[in-house]
């Protein structure tokens, strides 16, 4: 089993590690997964890596792959489940994992699943998955067939596992470089609030029209300030210009699925629950009892948002020793 860690400004992103558990929670007790980081970064930060519980962690160091292009990285993550002995190649769901899933099933031959929650191995040994579908609205569960799998794992279904000791053996792996490939020149970060990018984040506070006014938004944004937490937006308030559409969550925004969602002012539209009903924990705040994203929610709490979130921001500053 191969675990395909991300690199990302020099540094491994933490749902790496998430990957990470999701292939012990599959992996027989003497089939220690092995790793693969690409880039510059990668025998750096391949001791973290390692840490969460891989034997082998294969490293490409190779400058051409410090922004790999999806089809660059592929051919590395095939070279290394070819020196990892690898039938099962898990990645974390990140949108540049989602991005290469397709690429490697198709170049390895395998069969490739994205939006994993659960993995298991049946009697016969086969892979057992869990998926949400629809929107989060029905949950698939499937036997791989194939002997081959490529899965992405859902941001936050599988808990990073606790830091272990294992000393990392680093293996260098040169990959061979596709022989066509485009360069990715550099990226423009799009605008997002201050805390954690809205789709890794593991608390996102949404705000919806019920805030009134583009000015009235700063509430939302000191909430998610006190919890640390990704700032969102109903698309009520993205079409309003109140803030950029890279703000909005739903069917034409972004999905999250963090352990935390705050619903704020939003009434819990179908096209907005698309995009965070896989969250762990949801929370509601809105006046009207009868709004739909009660439906969803695991905590409501019916009142003036005005009054609310202030209050609950204080709160959290205190419990977080913020002051
Ligand atoms: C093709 C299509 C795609 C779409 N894609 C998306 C998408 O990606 N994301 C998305 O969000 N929407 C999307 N929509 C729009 C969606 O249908 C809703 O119109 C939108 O989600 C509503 O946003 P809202 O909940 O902020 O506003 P509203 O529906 O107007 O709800 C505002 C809520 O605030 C509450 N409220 C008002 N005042 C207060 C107060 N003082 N305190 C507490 N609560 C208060 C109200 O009770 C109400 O429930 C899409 C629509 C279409 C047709």
């Amino acid at each position: 089993m191969l675990v395909v860690g991300e690199i990302r400004d020099g540094r491994l992103v933490p749902s790496s590690l998430e990957a990470v558990a999701a292939a012990r929670a599959c992996a027989g007790p003497a089939d220690a997964p092995e790793g693969l980081l690409v880039g510059p970064a990668a025998r750096t930060e391949s001791g973290a890596f390692a840490a969460a519980g891989l034997g082998t962690v294969h490293c490409d160091a190779d400058e051409a792959l410090a922004r790999p292009t999806p089809w660059a990285w592929s051919r590395a993550i095939v070279a290394a489940a070819t020196a990892a002995g690898a039938e099962t190649i898990v990645l974390a769901g990140t949108a540049a994992g989602r991005d290469v899933v397709g690429r490697v099933a198709a170049v390895w031959e395998a069969a490739g699943v994205t939006g994993v929650t659960a993995i298991a191995r049946g009697p016969t040994g086969r892979l057992r998955l869990t998926r949400p579908v629809f929107g989060g609205r029905a949950t698939e569960e499937l036997e791989v067939a194939a002997p081959r799998a490529v899965l992405a794992v859902r941001p936050h279904a599988f808990a990073p596992p606790p830091a272990g000791t294992t000393a990392a053996t680093a293996s260098d792996l040169s990959a061979p470089r596709p022989e066509k490939d485009g360069r990715i020149t550099g990226f423009e970060r799009v605008a997002g609030g201050a805390g954690p990018e809205l789709g890794d984040a593991a608390i996102v506070v949404s705000g919806g029209r019920g805030v009134r006014a583009a000015e009235n938004f700063s509430l939302i944004e000191d909430l998610a300030r006190a919890f640390g937490a990704a700032v969102g937006a109903s698309r009520a308030v993205t079409d309003a210009g109140w803030r950029p559409v890279s703000f909005q969550v739903g069917q034409t925004g972004k999905s999250v699925t963090p352990q935390l969602y705050l619903a704020v002012g939003i009434s819990g539209a179908i096209q907005h629950l698309v995009g965070m009903v896989g969250s762990r924990v949801i929370v509601a705040i809105n006046s009207d009892a009868q709004a739909p994203i009660f439906r969803v929610a695991d905590y409501g709490v019916v009142g003036d948002l005005f009054q609310i979130v202030p209050a609950l921001t204080r709160e959290v500053r205190k419990a977080r020793g913020l002051g």
